[in-house]
């Protein structure tokens, strides 16, 4: 069931977005080479507790952390470990916070150091694709709209796109319905309309669609051993448009 927000309702989960976006600012102030990846989460768990809210995350099905911190290979779910980032490294950042009954989900890949120039463009073509997504997430058109746009946009470039974890709605729960693939056909899917909220979250590889799932039952990487990234905003769908409700 999807479930709509009164304007009022998306007030309300602004706060818990904004805190979401301002966790991400945390993280990318002190990623760099020798960081580790659960000094990372600690320093985002601590910002979004300071601000009287919960890591969506935290718990969640069982993950231990606050933040999913995901490098190179691993797509998404990466447990915070010791591991220290290194130079040449790319970093996924996924992080929610809740309050006043709310989520805010996003994520973002940020490079550590100097990055291979075939990662730098899979970063800069993943995130051109979220936003072609949010573009098209107007009220009348359809899911697929979404998903086609950011498909469309990736796919001249030979990457892979993630079939298995898709976008979600989001709203007094982290995961709402609909689901948002970042794979499809326009004109099909739930219709958009007023006061829907959304996470969309292309996941794009260098190379291939499949991944595999280690033995934490969490981490998640691609089968090819490729690098790859992951974009996230939570938007609301308005009769103005989609507003970003994740914007940093
Ligand atoms: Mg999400």
């Amino acid at each position: 069931m999807i479930v709509l927000k009164t304007h009022s309702e998306l007030e309300q989960m602004k706060k818990a977005c904004r805190i979401s976006a301002d966790a991400l600012n945390v993280a990318e102030e002190i990623i760099k080479p020798g960081v580790t990846t659960r000094e990372i989460d600690r320093a985002m768990h601590d910002y979004i507790v300071k601000c009287g809210a919960k890591p969506s995350f935290l718990g969640l099905y069982g993950f231990p952390a606050s933040a999913c911190i995901s490098v190179n290979d691993v797509v998404i779910h990466g447990i915070p470990s010791g591991y220290r980032l290194q130079p040449g490294d790319i970093v996924s950042v996924d992080v929610g916070a809740t309050i006043d009954g709310y989520h805010g989900d996003n994520a973002f890949t940020f490079p550590v150091g100097d990055i291979a120039p075939e990662v730098a463009e899979l970063l800069r073509v993943t995130r051109e694709s979220l936003y072609k997504g949010i573009e098209a997430a107007t009220v009348g058109h359809r899911i697929g709209d979404i998903s086609y746009a950011v498909q469309s946009h990736v796919t001249p470039y030979g990457y892979g796109i993630v079939r298995q974890f898709v976008g979600h709605g989001v709203g007094r729960e982290l995961h709402e319905d609909p689901e948002v693939p970042n794979f499809g056909r326009p004109g099909r899917g739930p219709r958009l309309a007023e006061g829907m909220t959304i996470a969309i979250e292309p996941m794009i590889t260098l190379e291939g669609d499949d991944v595999t799932i280690d033995a934490d039952k969490w981490t998640t990487r691609t089968k090819s051993g490729k690098a790859a990234a992951h974009f996230e905003h939570t938007i609301a769908i308005t009769k103005d448009g989609p507003v970003i409700l994740t914007k940093r």
